[in-house]
């Protein structure tokens, strides 16, 4: 099989809780839609966030870039393409939007192995023990991974009293887990915590993500208070990059300190371990190379037995996290649900796998054309 082009395109779609956070604000989410074409009529498909229309042009220029590298490649010589693309985008630099474009083929490359071989992601990459594995006396029993989820898709920076509506809501839901927004102005952030935690009760796990938005100082007082009335996870207290700083918040809060979305590559990774610089991490895969890029990680969390998830893409997160031995709740979120003819579902917080082959996900192109380029 070869790789003979690809097709991408940009969309902007309206979600349901605007997106408010430390760093965004924005009633729809742009993403660039790609799918690596081969000569055998099996098209891999992926997905990255472009955050604004300028940087999805800026990604699909990357991709006119790699789609030059890649075309007439054997699309199942995963590693050796992924290689062949970071070198190409050595000098333009692999912190940023250049690494986004390589993630995406990485991903849409590992649809087309799963296609190619008529097995779901999950399968082609679960070692054994992982939750993905058939078990039991039957090896050939269809398996289905089905990870706990925690609830991403809402609590933005609102007011207390629609944080609670929203909380009360995805509890009714069946989500055992949820995560608020934080970074509003002084004394607020605690009085939406209390009243989420009002509106759902003592028995619901209730995570907070700060979006880099504090300081090391108000992060160590923040965290503290926080953490005294029960919050259990803080996302991304400060800056992405200080390891510094999320080594002693992680030293002295007594909750989990997540972090991890923003880092590139595996390198910053290998830091902050070192470091001891969180509890758990949260790799965001169009920033660390796709699925090849991720199986390192992977490697490397289990070999630190540390905590670890995965940053959005559900989609792809659940066939990755269903090949590992531990992993951590997932992120659900349901932005990308609307682009695709079969939606991951989420049922009283269990996302299951899909059985289709590759990510098991296909446009739905009607609903595409409906909100234009
Ligand atoms: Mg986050």
């Amino acid at each position: 099989m070869r790789i003979t082009g690809f097709r991408h395109r940009s969309v902007a779609v309206p979600v349901k809780y605007p997106v408010v956070s430390s760093v965004r604000q924005s009633a729809k989410v742009d993403f660039v839609l790609l799918d690596v074409m081969t000569d055998e009529g099996i098209a891999g498909i992926a997905y990255a966030q472009a955050f604004n229309r300028h940087g999805a042009q800026a990604i699909r220029a990357c991709l006119g870039l790699l789609e030059e590298v890649v075309v007439g490649e054997d699309p199942g010589k995963i590693e050796r393409i992924w290689q062949k693309m970071w070198k190409s985008t050595k000098l333009l630099g692999h912190q940023g939007l250049s690494t986004f474009a390589l993630s995406m083929v990485d991903i849409a490359l590992w649809d087309i192995a799963g296609k190619a071989a008529g097995q779901p992601v999950f399968r082609l990459l679960a070692p054994k023990g992982a939750v993905g594995t058939p078990s039991g006396s039957d090896s050939s029993a269809p398996a289905v991974p089905a990870l706990p989820a925690y609830m991403s898709d809402g609590l933005w920076l609102v007011t207390p009293q629609e944080a609670a509506a929203q909380a009360a809501a995805f509890a009714e839901a069946g989500f055992a887990a949820m995560k608020m927004r934080l970074g509003r102005p002084s004394g607020e952030d605690i009085a939406a915590y209390r009243a989420i935690r009002r509106a759902v009760g003592d028995e619901v796990d209730v995570m907070g993500d700060v979006n880099q938005g504090w300081s090391p100082a108000q992060a160590l007082d923040a965290g503290a208070q926080l953490a005294a009335e029960g919050l259990s996870w803080l996302e991304e207290p400060v800056d992405a990059e200080d390891d510094e700083a999320h080594a002693v918040l992680t030293a002295h809060l007594q909750l989990a300190v997540a972090t991890g979305e923003n880092l590139y590559g595996i390198r910053p990774f290998r830091r902050f371990l070192q470091a001891h610089a969180a509890t758990v991490y949260t790799p965001d895969l169009q920033r660390v190379g796709g699925v090849t890029g991720w199986l390192q990680l992977r490697d490397l969390f289990e070999a630190n037995n540390v905590r670890h998830s995965v940053h959005l893409f559900p989609e792809f997160a659940v066939h990755l996290l269903a090949s590992a031995k531990q992993p951590d709740k997932l992120e659900w979120m349901s932005w990308a649900s609307a682009l695709f003819q079969e939606p991951l579902e989420c049922e009283r917080g269990i996302v299951s796998a899909p059985l289709r082959p590759g990510f098991g996900m296909e446009w739905n192109e009607p609903f595409i054309d409906s909100i234009g380029s």
